[in-house]
């Protein structure tokens, strides 16, 4: 199901504030905005799509498809899908000088690993064009498609479309872009972004007079990355020239811009370094966010989190930054507000460079602040800790505990229902703990208000919750323990199980990559705080999917990488393992065979009735051998 239209308004509108979107709509929003982008009809800016809605995605659901997978291009092609030549990936994307230098750090290690001496090595910057994506092998020209496969366009070269700096067909990948200040002189009236103009040069339906016109002038290109113009220097010069870098590339081409790309041009580095199912780990684009605005706040409200920490959330005069209009921003503490004097009539510098945005990072003018002395929800006297103003009130603060609750479906992310109103009205009704809830029968919400209907529902769906398989990564992370969100979950199962985590002491929480010993003493503490309800929960038996212990460097350039693929039959081996491992490496395991299924594994002594749906459903059949071989 897609998100209505008005529901999509609202959030480009920001009446509905990003925190207070669910996962699945978060995800809906970036899948929609992300195919309308592709179609050539984007909905909202390129800026606010990354800077904003996707750098959420990624924070709250790292592991959604839209994160991992290529995004297919130009979706709508009525042909056929074509292999392509080589597969086409995405490029990791850093919006700040830290991500880099990380990735540079990666860089550095990876040259130790295989004995490279890191000053040797050479990178090289190329502008990140923003156009179509495509492959042309000297007779054909592909669209990325789904990084795999493509739709064939070679028909925008038969339209005309030539080559940048007339280079002539064959340099493998690149993008189909129009020239910056033609697309401003002659399309900018009846194109808000060149993109929408780019999707109708390669559709099937002929071309319009605008487009035959574009190409006729070369102003429509095809861009081979071969082509474009480079800086190439040492990392130390990277480092060094950083700024002046990311200026003059951007301005080195007469096409639209977004981003540097980054990348090592030695072979063998490459190669050691590899990719994951979406990015070659050996190259990184730079994305810079330089809007900014002053905006007046009309007033400021303490907002409780769930873990008793005080946010002040500034209205503001509606604003245009970006491309959405702006009605509310948040601080990151309370500290801003009474160093620096936000409050009603107070102006701000808003700006986007930041991940959950908008953010206010500076009081231009001050005014005397209103700070609260007691929490809105508990009343319970409020006490600075640094710069954060709290409430410690952790065990009785109903929004707290509210927030608490509805943050654990929330990252359970596999039921309806429990939102803000429901989790609210179980408040009232003396509820308190998720394994209360857990408790509850039909008969009891009925008694608490909720409708017959209702009620039935919300049974139904905390069984669903319990008995639908979760990965036990995002299960714990559910319980919301500081320090703990997805990530640093999935990071802690890869190096402990989840029956052994209560186990862990401090040191060896610290000694795990990624884990400062500041963390790991929250985690333990976090832990301890939650056994008991870990172990009440645990014994409505949820449905773990366990993560795989220690996996590292696993391949994930096999031919099945995000395919759907159902496992029947007796199997040489287990049948679980072989689940488990298609998993690991970027297979989609389902268990029934249906219309989206890519591909039936069969072992022997094959139930008919999975090869009946297969036939059905036009299901490729493959025997475990071949599926072992397709691996590798
Ligand atoms: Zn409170």
């Amino acid at each position: 199901m897609s998100l209505s239209k008005g529901l999509i308004q609202n959030i480009i509108q920001q009446k509905i504030l990003l925190g207070d979107l669910s996962n699945d709509d978060l995800a809906k929003f970036c899948q929609q905005a992300n195919s309308a982008y592709r179609q050539g009809h984007p909905i909202i800016s390129d800026q606010d799509y990354d800077f904003i809605y996707l750098a959420e995605l990624k924070k709250r659901l790292p592991q959604h498809e839209l994160l991992q997978f290529i995004e297919p291009e130009g979706q709508g092609f009525s042909d056929e899908k074509v292999l392509l030549p080589e597969i086409m990936l995405s490029t990791e994307k850093a919006y700040s000088w830290g991500e880099i230098h990380k990735w540079i750090e990666r860089l550095q290690k990876s040259c130790l690993e295989i004995n490279i001496n890191s000053k040797s090595i050479q990178i090289k910057a190329t502008p990140k064009l923003d156009g179509f994506a495509g492959y042309d092998d000297g007779s054909h020209l592909y669209t990325r498609g789904d990084g795999k496969k493509g739709s064939d366009i070679t028909r925008v070269f038969d339209r005309g479309l030539q080559v940048f700096n007339e280079s002539g067909r064959g340099q493998g990948a690149g993008e189909i872009v129009i020239k910056k200040s033609y697309f401003d002189q002659h399309l900018s009236d009846k194109f808000e972004y060149p993109r929408n103009f780019q999707a109708s040069l390669i559709k099937e339906k002929p071309l319009d007079e605008r487009a035959r016109q574009a190409i006729a002038e070369s102003a429509a290109l095809f861009v081979p990355f071969a082509q474009l113009p480079k800086w190439l220097g040492s990392i130390e010069e990277t480092i060094e020239n950083f700024d002046k870098i990311i200026n003059n590339i951007s301005l080195a081409v007469d096409f639209d811009v977004d981003g540097v790309v980054f990348e090592t041009t030695n072979q063998k580095l490459k190669k050691h370094m590899g990719a994951n199912r979406k990015f070659h780990r050996w190259q990184i684009a730079f994305k810079e966010n330089k809007d900014k605005a002053q905006v007046k706040v009309l007033g400021v409200t303490p907002q409780v989190g769930r873990t008793g920490k005080i946010t002040p959330v500034a209205e503001l005069e509606p604003t245009l930054l970006s491309g959405a209009t702006i009605v509310r921003a948040t601080g990151h503490h309370y500290g801003l507000v009474k160093e620096q004097g936000l409050g009603a009539g107070s102006v701000v510098e808003l700006t986007r460079s930041g991940l959950v945005i908008p953010k206010i990072i500076k009081v231009l003018k001050s005014v005397e602040t209103n700070i609260p002395s007691y929490c809105p929800s508990c009343k319970a006297d409020l006490v600075w800790q640094s710069d954060f103003l709290m409430c410690v009130n952790h065990s009785e603060c109903p929004a707290q505990i509210v927030a608490r609750m509805e943050y654990f479906f929330k990252i359970l992310a596999n039921n309806d229902g429990f939102g803000i109103a429901t989790i609210e009205k179980l408040y009232e009704h003396g509820i308190r703990k998720i394994s209360k809830i857990y408790q509850l029968s039909e008969y009891d919400f009925t008694q608490m208000g909720f409708g017959d209907k209702t009620s039935a529902n919300l049974l139904n769906q905390l069984k669903r919750s319990s008995s639908e398989e979760i990965e036990d990564w995002r299960f714990l992370a559910a319980f919301g323990i500081a320090r703990m969100g997805m990530g640093n979950c999935e990071n802690l199962l890869k190096f402990c199980s989840i029956k052994d985590i209560f186990e862990l002491d401090m040191l060896q929480i610290a000694n795990i990559d990624g884990f400062a010993v500041l963390s790991a003493e929250l985690i333990v503490d976090g832990l301890k705080s939650v056994r008991d309800e870990f172990d009440l929960l645990s014994s409505y038996e949820f449905n773990l999917e366990l993560t795989p212990l220690n996996r590292n460097n696993l391949d994930f350039s096999h031919p099945l990488v995000g395919k759907k693929i159902v496992f029947t039959g007796k199997m040489q081996g287990s049948r679980d393992d072989m689940k488990k491992h298609a998993k690991s490496i970027g297979i989609q395991v389902v268990s029934s065979v249906t219309g989206k299924t890519d591909y039936l594994i069969v072992g022997d002594n094959v139930g008919q009735k999975k090869i009946e749906s297969a036939e059905k459903f036009n299901v490729e059949v493959i025997k475990e051998r071949d599926y072992i071989n397709m691996i590798g």
